[in-house]
């Protein structure tokens, strides 16, 4: 299979694992300049218990947050209060 590129779009990525819908997800840049992908997690979606490693605290659920891992490590999603992402990118 040949893939077009004459757009100059990002190479494909996979579709995460949990069966969300791929639409919203965002790319960020840390300060070390790590591409992450990034959701928007809603409160009604966020149903567990995460610990954010921006602040090591709980975000309960009912809680909306960011939702970041680095392109192809899907199973390695980090969770984090909206604040502490702002704080980390
Ligand atoms: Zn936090």
């Amino acid at each position: 299979m040949s893939r077009r590129n004459k757009y100059n779009r990002p190479a494909p990525r996979e579709l995460p694992r949990d069966g969300a819908a791929y639409w919203g997800t965002r790319s960020a840049t840390d300060r070390d300049g790590v591409e992450y992908l990034v959701r928007q997690m809603g409160a009604t979606r966020a149903t567990k218990f995460y610990i954010c490693p921006g602040c090591n605290q709980n975000i309960p659920p009912g809680i909306a947050h960011v939702v970041a891992w680095e392109p192809g490590r899907e199973d390695d999603r980090r969770h984090w209060h909206k604040p502490c992402w702002a704080r980390f990118t």
